[in-house]
C-alpha cells in the first residue's frame, strides 16, 4: 500500500480557533508547519460559535477585569479548574482578542467606537466581545486570513487515524484523505492536537459531525492522560422541534438579550431555584432582571444566566414534572420585550440574526413573535487531554493539545463564551511551546512496520463487507450515551452502560463495509469507532468514579455535591495490560493571592 510521507516541525491536527491559532504561533516561532484537518479550512466547528469570546476588556463595564472573570471561571467550573490556566486564560484573553481585531475582526462596536461586550451565563459583567450571533465565523475567518499567509502547509479532507511515537516520544501522525482514501504520514517533531469534543457520542447533540472525541483518543492511545471526563456539558437550549433539527443550539446570547425561560404554566420557573453560591448576584424580581439586561450596573443577573449545568436541570425538572412544551422542552421567549422595546422585532433581527434565520427556516417560527421550543443538548467536552498549564504540552514529550480536547480550565462546567478565549489564548501557548520543542530536538524516526500495521488495520472493514454495517453500531453507542451517562447519572444504568460498551467494542470490531476507498462515508465511520467508543468509556469510567454531583455531572444517586472531591480530578490512562485506569487526583491548592481574589469576588 503506498502512502504520501511529509515531514514538519510541528504538524497542528485540527483547524478550528485553537489549531489555527496554534499553528500562527508555531509558524511566527520559526517552524515548518503542517495543518490537518478533516473538513474544508474554515469549515471547523469553531465556525458555528455564536455568542462571543469572553476577556475582561471592561469596555461595557469598567469595574470587570481579569481577577473578576478569573473568579467568575474557577466559581463555574466549581473550583476544580485548573487555577494557573484560569489566571492565564483570564489575564491573556483580552490581548489576544485585540490582536484578532489587528488582524481584521470586525466585532460590534460600543457607541464610542470599542468593541461591544454582551452578558452571557455565569459572567459578572457584559464580557462576550461578538459579532451578532456569528461570532465563531468572523475568529475563523479572521485567523485563516492571517494564517494562510504564515506559509502553512495545508492538508484538507484528511483525517488523522493514530499518532506515531519514537521511544516514547512524539514522532508524528498517519492518517488518510477522505476523498481518495489514500494513506499519509506526517513526520514531525512536535505534534499539537486542536480536533476539538466528542459530542457525537451522544444522540441530541449541537455539535458538527467532525466531534468524533479523536484527539482524546488519538492522545490516549499514544500515552497521555485524559482528565475531566465524566463533566459532559448539556446546554440548557437546543432546539426540540421538528425532530430533524433536535439539538441544533439556540445561543445564550438569547437569554443575554432578555430572553426569559417559561413553562407550560407560563411561570417564569428559573426564579423558583437560585443555587445559594449565586444568589447574592442573582436578580430578586423580572424588574431587576429587566434592568440588568439594559446595561443598570447596579441590578444583578436574571436567573436564566445562571451556569447552564443549573439551567439544563431546572429544565429536566420542568419537563419531568410535567411542565414542559408540546415536544418535551419549555419555552424561550424573546419576543415579550415587545412590551419594553420600540422596533423589538427589528432590534432582535438585528442582535440574533442566525437565531431569527435558523427558526424561521428550520421550525417555520418566527422568533420575533412566538416563543421558541427549547431543551439540553450535548455541547460540550470539559475534559480532555492532561496538559502542562504554561505549555499545553502532555505527558507524553513533544504531544501538545489546546482547545476543547484539552482539559483543565474549565473544572466541572465551562461558562459560555470561554471556549472562544480559551482557543486563542491556549492556541497561541501550543503553537509557541511546539515551536521551542522543535527547536530543541532532532527529527524522531518512524516506525514503518507500526505504519504498515495502522494501514492494514484502517482497510480490514472491505475485508468484511458482509458484516455489520458501523452506522447501526454508532447510532446504538448514541443512543447508550443517551439514555444512561447523560444529564442524570445513576450507578446502575452507568454500570449496565459499560457492559454494553463492551459488546459495541466487539461489534465494532466485526464492522464491514461496501465499496472503495474514495469518499466512503461508511469506512469513515467505522473509523471513527475507534475513537468514540474509548471516549464514551472514559467518560463512564469517570462518571461512575465521582460518587456525588457536582456542575456538569448530576448524579440521582448521589445528588449532593461531596466536600472529600472538592480538589480531586479523574485522571484516566491506558494501563500497562491496555485496561483503561482511572486515578483519582487533588489538585494543588490556589496560592494566597489567587484565594483572596476568589473570596473578594463571592459576594
Ligand atoms: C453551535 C455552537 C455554538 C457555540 N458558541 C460558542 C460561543 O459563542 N462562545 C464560545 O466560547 N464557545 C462556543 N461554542 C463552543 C466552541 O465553538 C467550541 O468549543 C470551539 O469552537 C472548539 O474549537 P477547537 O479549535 O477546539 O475545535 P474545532 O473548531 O472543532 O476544530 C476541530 C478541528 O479538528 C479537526 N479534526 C478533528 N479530528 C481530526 C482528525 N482525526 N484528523 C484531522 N483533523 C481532525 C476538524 O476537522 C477541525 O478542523 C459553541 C459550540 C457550538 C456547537
Amino acid at each position: 500500500m503506498t502512502h504520501e510521507t511529509h515531514s514538519h516541525d510541528v504538524l497542528v491536527i485540527g483547524a478550528g480557533g485553537a489549531g489555527l491559532s496554534a499553528a500562527i504561533a508555531a509558524s511566527a516561532g520559526g517552524a515548518r508547519v503542517g495543518l490537518v484537518c478533516k473538513s474544508l479550512l474554515g469549515k471547523a466547528h469553531t465556525v458555528m460559535a455564536e455568542g462571543g469570546v469572553a476577556a475582561a476588556l471592561a469596555n461595557v463595564d469598567d469595574r470587570d477585569s481579569w481577577q473578576v472573570h478569573f473568579a467568575d471561571t474557577m466559581r463555574g467550573g466549581q473550583y476544580l479548574n485548573d487555577w494557573r490556566m484560569a489566571e492565564l486564560h483570564a489575564k491573556e484573553a483580552p490581548e489576544r482578542v485585540r490582536e484578532l481585531e489587528a488582524w481584521g475582526a470586525l466585532f460590534d462596536r460600543t457607541t464610542d467606537g470599542r468593541i461591544l461586550q454582551r452578558n452571557f451565563g455565569g459572567h459578572r459583567y457584559p464580557r462576550l466581545a461578538h459579532v451578532g450571533d456569528r461570532t465563531g465565523l468572523e475568529m475563523i475567518r479572521t485567523l485563516q486570513d492571517h494564517g494562510i499567509h504564515q506559509g502553512l502547509d495545508v492538508f484538507m479532507e484528511m483525517t488523522v487515524l493514530d499518532l506515531l511515537t519514537d521511544d516514547g516520544r512524539i514522532a508524528g501522525a498517519f492518517g488518510y484523505d477522505r476523498e481518495g482514501g489514500r494513506f499519509h504520514t506526517w513526520r514531525a517533531r512536535a505534534v499539537v492536537l486542536a480536533t476539538g469534543g466528542v459530542g457525537r457520542a451522544y444522540r441530541i447533540t449541537s455539535n458538527s459531525w467532525e466531534y468524533t472525541g479523536d484527539g482524546h483518543a488519538l492522545a490516549y492511545r499514544a500515552g497521555a492522560e485524559l482528565i475531566d471526563m465524566e463533566f459532559v456539558q448539556f446546554h440548557p437550549t437546543g432546539m426540540v422541534w421538528p425532530p430533524s433539527v433536535r439539538g441544533i443550539l439556540v445561543t445564550e446570547g438569547v437569554r443575554g438579550e432578555g430572553g426569559i425561560l417559561v413553562n407550560s404554566e407560563g411561570r417564569r420557573f428559573m426564579f423558583d431555584d437560585i443555587p445559594e453560591n449565586y444568589r447574592a448576584q442573582t436578580a430578586a424580581d423580572p424588574e431587576e432582571g429587566w434592568r440588568y439586561v439594559l446595561g443598570d450596573k447596579e441590578a444583578r443577573r436574571p436567573p436564566e444566566l445562571l451556569t447552564r449545568d443549573h439551567v439544563a436541570r431546572c429544565i429536566v425538572r420542568e419537563v419531568k414534572e410535567g411542565r414542559g412544551s408540546p415536544h418535551g422542552g419549555v419555552f424561550l421567549d424573546i419576543a415579550w420585550i415587545r412590551e419594553r422595546v420600540k422596533d423589538h422585532e427589528e432590534h432582535i433581527r438585528r442582535k440574533l440574526p442566525s437565531m431569527y434565520h435558523q427558526f424561521k427556516q428550520l421550525a417555520d417560527l418566527d422568533i420575533t413573535k412566538e416563543p421558541m421550543e427549547v431543551g439540553p443538548t450535548t455541547h460540550y467536552a470539559m475534559g480532555g487531554v492532561r496538559v502542562d498549564a504554561e505549555s499545553q504540552m502532555s505527558r507524553v514529550p513533544g504531544l501538545f493539545a489546546a482547545g476543547e480536547c484539552a482539559g483543565g480550565l474549565h473544572g466541572a462546567n465551562r461558562l459560555g463564551g470561554n471556549s472562544l478565549s480559551d482557543l486563542i489564548v491556549f492556541g497561541k501557548r501550543a503553537g509557541d511551546h511546539a515551536a521551542l520543542f522543535a527547536r530543541e530536538q532532532g527529527m524522531p524516526s518512524v516506525d514503518e512496520r507500526r505504519v504498515e500495521d495502522l494501514a492494514r488495520a484502517a482497510v480490514a472493514p472491505f475485508e468484511r463487507s458482509s458484516g455489520e454495517g458501523p452506522y447501526q453500531v454508532q447510532r446504538d453507542l448514541q443512543a447508550l450515551m443517551q439514555d444512561k451517562v447523560g444529564i442524570v447519572r445513576t450507578q446502575s444504568d452507568m454500570e449496565s452502560a459499560l457492559a454494553e460498551l463492551a459488546k459495541l467494542v466487539e461489534r465494532a470490531a466485526r464492522v464491514g463495509v461496501d465499496g472503495n476507498r474514495e469518499y466512503n462515508p461508511g469506512w469513515h465511520t467505522a473509523m471513527d469507532l475507534a475513537n468514540l467508543l474509548p471516549v464514551s468509556e472514559a467518560i463512564t469510567r469517570s462518571a461512575l468514579d465521582r460518587k456525588e454531583s457536582r456542575g456538569a455531572q448530576f448524579r440521582d444517586d448521589f445528588p449532593s455535591r461531596e466536600a472529600a472531591y472538592d480538589r480531586t480530578i479523574t485522571v484516566v490512562r491506558k494501563g500497562a495490560d491496555g485496561a483503561m485506569e482511572i486515578e483519582r487526583v487533588t489538585r494543588p491548592p490556589l496560592p494566597p493571592e489567587l484565594q483572596r481574589v476568589v473570596e473578594k469576588e463571592k459576594t
